[in-house]
């Protein structure tokens, strides 16, 4: 299992739902998105309306849901939460919308991957709030309209460009969230661990945000990790050096990168001199899903400058080459 994966499953819910901000003003970093959700969530509750429709994306651990809970807080209202592959039927949709209550939130996680039948019978809901029933089947089928009250859809989604347009086009608010800085998630993990009582220098907290990925999920899950070592090998503070160590043990590097992100990079290096190697090949080189490269390891390290996406596929950069004492053959050229 990979350590700093940003995918929910093993975390630890207790903890997570304590550490959870709920309000806009503890959502540390993402001003433009903050600034904005502030100003549109303020507009609608001053008009006594449902907020428009929100579509979040980024990559995982980026706090898509934790934005999606904040806007149901705000607005105080009730958050329902759901994702695409779970709505099988559209069916499965009718009950969620016809239970909803004026105002309310439905999140749909993983909006990608809604059935195209349930997709369509979205759009009406969207547009006019209205759903559109087919009773029985063969030529005695009838459709019926059913009037919902208004509401509120946060979609969340790793990529924009995974959704149909129709589907896009139908968010009057797109909100797309950045790999946090370092300062930012130094402020996440220190807020962190005054809720868990943790023990943490400024330093301490700094050297874990570092090489958290840009991405506040990681950074908690880090955190507890460091807290263990510090309990078992220190005093139970954790200083910087504690917090190399135990990150050291842990195989995350100085750049934040774990195993999974170097063994792209040496791939791409070794494997494929460099590159350029389509997304397929790479996957099966490192047997990694297609999915998971693009979506959670090659959006990092391209930010961060260590690979390339060009029209004819993924290219290891200088620093790549650098940052594992490799000399760039693109270097020696020039
Ligand atoms: P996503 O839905 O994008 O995968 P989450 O909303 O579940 O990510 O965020 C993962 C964790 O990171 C949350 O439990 C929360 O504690 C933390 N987190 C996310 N965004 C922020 C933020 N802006 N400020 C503080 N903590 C955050």
């Amino acid at each position: 299992d990979r350590l700093i994966d940003a995918e929910a499953a093993t975390d630890d819910k207790s903890i997570d739902r304590a550490i959870r901000p709920r309000k806009l003003v503890d959502y540390v970093g993402q001003p433009a998105v903050r600034e904005q959700m502030e100003i549109f969530i303020g507009a609608a509750r001053a008009r006594k309306e449902a907020l428009d429709h929100v579509l979040i994306f980024g990559p995982p651990g980026l706090g898509k849901t934790t934005l999606s809970h904040i806007i149901a807080h705000e607005m105080q209202v009730t958050l329902r939460q759901t994702s695409g592959p779970v709505l099988e039927k559209p069916g499965d949709l009718a009950a969620l919308l016809t239970n909803l209550d004026a105002g309310d939130v439905l999140f749909i996680d993983e909006i990608h991957r809604l059935s195209p039948v349930v997709e369509e019978m979205l759009y009406p809901a969207l547009e006019d709030y209205q759903l559109d029933i087919m009773i029985g089947d063969g030529p005695a089928a009838r459709s019926i309209k059913l009037d919902l009250p208004p509401f509120t859809l946060v979609g969340a989604t790793t990529r924009a460009g995974l959704l149909t347009s129709p589907l896009r086009d139908r968010f009057g608010i797109v909100q797309r969230l950045e790999y946090y800085s370092a300062a930012d998630l130094t402020s996440i993990v220190k807020r962190s661990a005054q809720i868990l009582a943790i023990k943490t220098d400024p330093d301490g907290a700094a050297e874990i945000a570092r090489r958290s990925r840009g991405t506040p999920r990681i950074a908690n899950r880090l955190l507890r990790r460091v807290r263990d070592y510090a309990q078992v090998k220190a005093d139970g503070r954790i200083t910087r050096e504690v917090a190399d160590l135990a990150l050291g043990m842990l195989k995350v590097d100085a750049l934040g990168f774990d195993h999974m992100d170097r063994r792209l990079l040496e791939a791409v290096i070794e494997k494929f001199d460099g590159g350029p190697v389509g997304v397929e090949s790479l996957a099966a080189a490192i047997g990694e899903e297609r999915g998971t490269i693009e979506d959670v390891l090659e959006p990092f390290l391209i930010q961060q400058g260590y690979l390339m996406r060009t029209p004819r596929g993924r290219m290891a950069t200088q620093s790549a080459y650098l940052h594992f004492g490799l000399a760039s053959p693109r270097a020696l050229q020039s």
